[in-house]
């Protein structure tokens, strides 16, 4: 299908963007992409990839008549990006972002009161990996796009392009994406951060030992752990009340099994799993 989008842009082509950048290029080899990263390395490596026809570290590298741009910053640098892009160009430019909170980037775009169309986006894919050397095309095979909703009638068309590469759109409130996310993303990472700092409390001999050990349950419900700490920091930073919210929840529910433990009620403690089993199970049912 013919892109609607002549000339496409990206602001940060790490493992997000490259990975976008490469999705369209497959996509749509007749689509112009050019970009910006903070090296110049990056450049270089996304056109020896093929994914991008040219690019540079600041926002002049941007094709001057490009119509649609991804912000794939970090989360702290979406806000001034989005105000330096609406201030650079002059004809009709749609923005958008893949940044994991909405509320305070959404709320930073619409404050600027620019003719400027921006629309908030987050792919539901990616990994602990960053960089461009890690952007694969296959990474959003088939996977959930989240849009913040918006009457303009070029969002619908953006949506269409969002869809027409594979993904399956949701469309969310930002506050209602920022409190999902600190369930599905934000506070699963700081738990599984938790549970590998723990293993630093034991000693040398029993660390190596752990190591020779561990199998894929701790791998499993660390892996999260290795996300970039830049990243870590801007969810905590970006999300902070409701991150915190879910703490609190948190702290209760460990509290009170740690009562259950430390009274060794063995039946509360196969009924409070039984139901931690059946919530689950309903969050996987289709
Ligand atoms: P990444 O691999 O570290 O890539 C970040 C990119 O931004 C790099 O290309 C970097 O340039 C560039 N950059 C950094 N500061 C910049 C600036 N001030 N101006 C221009 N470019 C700048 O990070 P990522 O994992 O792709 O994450 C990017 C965004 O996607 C974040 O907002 C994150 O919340 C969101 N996201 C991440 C995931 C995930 O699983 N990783 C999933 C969904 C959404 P250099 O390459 O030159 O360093």
């Amino acid at each position: 299908m013919p892109s609607a989008y002549r000339s496409i842009g990206f602001v940060g082509l790490g493992l997000i963007g490259g990975s976008l950048a490469r999705r369209i290029r497959e996509a749509t080899p007749e689509v112009k992409v050019t970009a910006v990263a903070r090296s110049a390395d990056t450049i270089v490596t996304a056109k020896t990839m093929g994914m991008i026809d040219a690019g540079g570290t600041s926002l002049d590298a941007l094709d001057p008549d490009v119509d649609l741009v991804f912000v794939c910053t970090p989360i702290k640098d979406i806000p001034a990006t989005v105000t330096q892009l609406v201030s650079k160009f002059k004809h009709p430019l749609l923005i958008t972002d893949v940044g994991s909170t909405k509320k305070e980037i959404c709320e930073h775009a619409y404050g600027l009161g620019s003719s400027q169309l921006f629309i908030g986006g987050h792919p539901m894919a990616g990994s602990e990996k960053t960089g461009v050397g890690h952007a694969d095309a296959g990474l959003f095979d088939g996977k959930t796009y989240i849009l913040v909703p918006n009457p303009d009638p070029r969002y619908r068309e953006f949506r269409s392009f969002i869809e027409s590469l594979g993904f399956r759109v949701v469309e969310l409130a930002a506050d209602t994406h920022d409190r999902l996310m600190a369930y599905a993303s934000h506070v699963p990472y700081l738990m599984s951060g938790l549970t590998v700092q723990a293993t630093q409390t034991l000693s040398n001999t029993d660390r190596t030992l752990l190591k020779q050990v561990i199998s894929s349950g701790f791998y499993d419900v660390t892996r999260v752990a290795e996300s970039a700490p830049e990243w870590g920091a801007d969810v905590c930073f970006y999300n902070s009340n409701e991150i915190l919210n879910e703490i609190t929840i948190i702290k209760n529910r460990l509290e009170a099994l740690e009562f259950l433990i430390q009274t060794k009620d063995r039946d509360a403690l196969k009924a409070l799993f039984a139901s931690v089993k059946t919530s689950r199970e309903w969050l996987y049912l289709d």
